[in-house]
């Protein structure tokens, strides 16, 4: 096995990845910028070194530095985490070049999956359905054509788009013109890349997307779907296993479209294929994520395997120690995103001192965060400070499971969005599990006078 991986991110990830990381006997480096001297993740690494300035570009961004750490300290792989250098093909390369393993898939099938636009081409190739579109980067006017013939609404969408950046939504032939130049620049400032690509937009659908876990010998397994349909502009919320609301036949043409997905690319780590579903269970590809989620601990959670663990081990080559039939679902599980926010002033975030914090606990909750009593959270990162996981034999007692547990969580001196959850966990719409991504919208303008009904 590894002897020391450098932990290239920060924040809750990089301790989930120090945890894997000490269960499997492996050694950990873990860089910190200015702003993350008293950062968690910086105490519970075996090594540390101080990589740069709090700007991201100075310090989780910076290819050479963070490598050149790895060097000076011996290590032999290098775990990207998610967000940051996750998904960028160059440092990937960099990284194998001087001999250290990078733990995510090789460098070729990341860069056919990183452009969006191009990841829809191959997709055409292996038969999985998609979003009507241009299925490429287009100009302003190629763009236009486009959306006129496969009708309005559309979405134009950044090719190297994430985190729900880049994206446009265009109702009418007049507005596509400022819309494109609109998300032209915010491509450019987010993904240093301003090639756009147009889609059809799908009314009210649902984000389902699925796990999969595959090794170097070309075996290929999915862990179940999640529903991440909570989002507020673009960017999940609260993400729940299993769906609560497509058929049993939809699910499983989800996985066989993954696995396909996966088969067909020669994808080689764990990975996740998100899928929109709309009203009459059409479903359509939207992109693959090359490396480790978010939500990933939801399915541990209904699954009982540790997706980081193997992660790390099918990058140093072993075999995945699982057939599809091995891996069951045990149960529900529903996760909630707790942001350093103002939810009750358009989520701006909330940075500062946390002066007081209490943890919930009890069986079946789990609590993932690099936040402690006495920790300021810095204004330079995202404001995503913790995440709750909550499961259960039913998805009732998941919801209830998790309600006491917001109720239990106190976090002093910041402003979070845990009223937000426990608000959304009462609402009639969610506890019935058939929202879908428009959801939310509504939720959050009858938000404050519902949460007066529940305090
Ligand atoms: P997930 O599907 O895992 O929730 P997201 O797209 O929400 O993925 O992104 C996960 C994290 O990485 C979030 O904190 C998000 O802000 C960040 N992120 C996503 N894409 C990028 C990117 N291209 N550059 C920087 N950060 C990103
Ligand atoms: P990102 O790379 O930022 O995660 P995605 O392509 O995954 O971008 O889209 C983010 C979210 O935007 C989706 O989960 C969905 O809610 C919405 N979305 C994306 N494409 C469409 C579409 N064609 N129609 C309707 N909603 C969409
Ligand atoms: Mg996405």
């Amino acid at each position: 096995m590894f002897k020391k991986i450098l932990i290239a991110n920060r924040g809750e990830i990089a301790v989930r990845i120090i945890r894997a990381c000490k269960e499997l006997g492996i050694k950990t480096v873990a860089v910190y910028s200015k702003a993350d001297s008293e950062a968690l993740h910086k105490q519970l690494a075996t090594e540390t070194i101080c990589i740069g300035e709090a700007n991201s570009l100075d310090s989780y961004l910076n290819m050479e530095r963070i490598i050149s750490a790895a060097i000076a300290t011996g290590c032999d792989a290098i775990h990207p985490g998610f967000g940051f250098l996750s998904e960028n093909p160059t440092f990937a390369r960099m990284v194998e070049k001087c001999g250290i393993t990078f733990i995510g898939p090789n460098p070729e099938v990341m860069e056919k999956m990183g452009n969006k636009a191009q990841a829809i081409d191959s997709m055409i190739e292996a038969g999985v359905p998609i979003v009507p579109g241009s299925h490429k980067a287009v100009t302003k006017e190629e763009g236009k054509k486009i959306a006129d013939e496969i009708g309005y609404p559309v979405l134009i969408k950044a090719s190297m788009g994430g985190g729900g950046k880049g994206i446009r939504f265009v109702r009418r032939p007049d507005d596509f013109g400022f819309s494109y130049d609109e998300a032209k620049d915010e491509a450019l400032k987010f993904f240093a890349s301003d090639e756009l690509y147009i889609e059809k937009y799908i009314d009210s659908p649902r984000h389902i997307e699925v796990q999969v876990m595959c090794d170097h010998f070309g075996n290929v397994i999915h862990l179940f779907e999640r529903n991440c349909s909570l989002q507020r502009r673009n960017q999940k919320m609260l993400e729940e296993a299993p769906c609560q609301s497509i058929s049993q036949e939809l699910k499983d043409k989800l996985y066989q479209s993954a696995i396909l997905a996966c088969k067909h690319v020669g994808y080689d780590s764990v990975g996740t294929i998100e899928f929109l579903v709309d009203k009459d269970e059409n479903y359509y590809f939207i992109e693959m994520n090359t490396r480790i989620q978010v939500e990933h601990s939801v399915t541990e959670a209904v699954t009982n395997i540790d997706i980081m663990k193997n992660m790390i081990k099918i990058a140093y080559g072993l075999k995945l120690p699982y057939k599809q039939e091995d891996i069951k679902l045990l149960g529900y599980a529903i996760e909630c995103r707790i942001n350093a926010e103002d939810m009750y002033n358009d989520f701006i975030p909330s940075p500062g001192k946390i002066t007081f914090l209490h943890i919930p606990g009890g069986m079946g909750v789990r609590f993932d965060s690099a936040v402690y009593s006495g920790y300021t959270i810095s204004p330079y990162y995202d404001s995503m400070i913790m995440k709750l996981i909550a499961c259960g034999k039913t998805r009732l007692e998941c919801i209830r499971k998790m309600r006491a547990s917001l109720e239990e969580l106190i976090i002093d001196g910041v402003k979070t969005t845990t009223e937000f959850h426990y608000v959304l966990l009462h609402h009639p719409t969610f506890i019935l599990g058939n929202y879908d991504t428009k959801f939310i919208e509504t939720f959050i303008k009858e938000l404050n006078s519902n949460a007066k009904l529940i305090r």
